[in-house]
């Protein structure tokens, strides 16, 4: 078994403070990594946690709030962002939204609160409201932080983050080559959520040297939703003789962005963001997440896609109907399990997920 050694989100903080960097507690899902990164800004992102005891969040959201967003909450109210500078709320769906409105009107945190309004499609106009939406943040960091890094430092940030989402793509490309059980695989490219930049690729190009090539004669899946929480679902999968051969997902393949291609900082890391892969959350059609998906089972050899959803996202729950019905009539199988991350993986959805593998095992001989 390959040997990385990842260093875990305390340590990060830890080095990133003693450098004289400040803390940014991220929210999902997109953002712009290398505004921050200028501004000396260390981006922790903050994805549930999973496991967490949510009762002190119970008090500020509806029960029909997703897991997410509670885990989230409850995480800084029992004091766990204590250590951070900033916090950092994009509006991705209602949910991210409502917790915005709830940092800003009712908890008052003493760190920085920076909200981001994302747009919706891809077209010019939306690539020009959010060049405008990162100019405001840039403003509201530059007033934080003392200082206005120059167009040189952002261009240097961003373009530190279009070499490492080329870099994601080869690691894409060759995971079902690798010998990596869908857990290692999935633990180093989350590393990103809170590695700098240096970091992640030293880790990414040492796995792409080292790891075993071999070709893996399991059943490759297509995992699709927010985030692989709780991360056991990995295990569940890689128990059944299949593995993730590609995602989906929120956290990461989502999050891949294309180079941009203006001169213009602002301009570029709004390209990167709008013009990047669909997402529910981004609103984009359903035929362009149908050719997406149906791409990721090719680039993967994928046998079926598993949508691994997080109870009450309304965003994902939106497209399924019409996206199953589009996958099946290309021969594409697929399998919706519904999750609480903050909960054990039933008996039901491993008994759904073993019988969904041995199906898609079935149809190849
Ligand atoms: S799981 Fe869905 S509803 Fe919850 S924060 Fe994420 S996108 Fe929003």
């Amino acid at each position: 078994m390959l040997h990385i050694d990842i260093p875990s989100r305390k340590e990060v903080i830890e080095k990133a403070k003693s450098e004289g960097k400040k803390i940014a507690a991220i929210y999902p899902i997109h953002y712009p990594r290398g505004l921050f990164r200028s501004f000396d800004i260390q981006p922790i992102e903050v994805w549930g946690p999973p496991k967490t005891d949510t009762k002190k969040a119970n008090a500020h959201l509806q029960s029909y709030i997703c897991s997410v967003v509670q885990s989230g909450l409850s995480f800084y109210l029992e004091g766990y962002l204590d250590v951070v500078d900033l916090i950092v709320v994009p509006h991705s769906c209602d949910s991210l939204q409502g917790l915005g409105s709830i940092f800003k009107d009712f908890i008052k945190p003493k760190q920085e609160l920076v909200t981001i309004y994302l747009p919706r499609e891809k077209d010019r106009e939306n690539v020009e409201f959010l060049s405008n939406e990162l100019k405001r943040i840039y403003r509201q960091l530059a007033e934080f932080c003392g200082f206005e890094p120059n167009d040189e430092k952002l261009m240097e940030e961003i373009k530190k983050e279009e070499e490492i989402d080329e870099l994601v793509g080869k690691f894409y490309r060759e995971r079902k080559d690798l010998l990596l059980s869908s857990r290692e695989f999935y633990t180093i490219l989350r590393s990103r959520e809170y590695l700098s930049p240096d970091n992640f690729k030293s880790i990414l190009e040492y796995t792409l040297l080292n790891a075993s090539k071999v070709k893996l004669k399991k059943i490759g899946v297509v995992l699709s939703g927010l985030i692989p929480e709780p991360m056991d679902i990995l295990d569940v999968i890689d128990e059944t003789d299949g593995f993730v051969a590609i995602d989906d997902m929120a956290c990461c393949m989502r999050r891949v962005y294309g180079k941009g291609n203006s001169n213009d900082p602002f301009e570029k890391m709004a390209e990167r963001i709008v013009n990047g892969p669909p997402d529910p959350t981004k609103g984009n059609s359903f035929n362009e997440r149908f050719e997406f998906l149906k791409s990721l089972t090719e680039i993967g050899g994928a046998k079926g896609i598993v949508f691994y959803n997080v109870k009450f996202c309304e965003p994902e729950y939106f497209y399924h109907p019409i996206l199953k019905e589009k996958l099946s009539s290309a021969g594409i199988k697929s399998l919706i399990i519904e999750t609480d991350i903050n909960e054990p993986i039933s008996q039901q959805t491993i008994t759904r997920i073993k019988a969904f593998i041995e199906m898609l095992r079935e149809n190849e001989r």
